[in-house]
């Protein structure tokens, strides 16, 4: 359900609550005590289900809050990530891209940083989606390779 949904379901719930309310102010004191337990019957039902309404919308900004945080992280990230060949890197002090490899289909279609993992000496491979690229080796490692 969307929070739209279930905040229109809670809006919902309240206005059969105050509905009832004013049926109670506008009962006749002498009308039958049976109809006043039943209006309080009512009023209980609408209640449980705006509070069950509102529980929901309280859950499904909690997710909304945790994705939102995700993508703030994510996006930080991807601000330090530079592109190398087939894939994603950091780079170290001089600019130059450094350390592991990141995926380039997570990074592009979901702004997910996966690390690869090598797949034997010829091949980088995805965790996550299963991309797998030619091994790279960074500038930095070639360097340290004395190529
Ligand atoms: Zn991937």
């Amino acid at each position: 359900m969307s929070d739209i949904t279930t905040i229109t379901a809670a809006i919902g719930g309240v206005k059969t609550a105050l509905d009832i309310v004013k049926t109670l102010y506008d009962l006749d004191v002498a009308t039958q005590q049976a109809e006043l337990r039943a209006k309080l019957v009512e009023l209980r039902e609408a209640l449980t289900d705006a509070k069950g309404a509102l529980i929901d919308s309280q859950e499904l900004l909690r997710e909304k809050d945790s994705e939102i945080a995700r993508l703030h992280g994510a996006l930080a990230f991807k601000g330090k990530l530079v592109r190398h060949v087939n894939a994603y890197y950091e780079t170290n002090e001089e600019g130059e891209p450094a350390g592991i490899a990141y995926c380039p289909r997570c990074e592009d279609v979901d702004h997910r940083a996966i690390p690869m993992i090598k797949n034997g000496n010829r091949t980088m491979c995805c965790p996550e989606c299963k991309t797998a690229i030619p091994f790279q080796r960074t500038p930095e490692e070639r360097r340290k390779e004395g190529r």
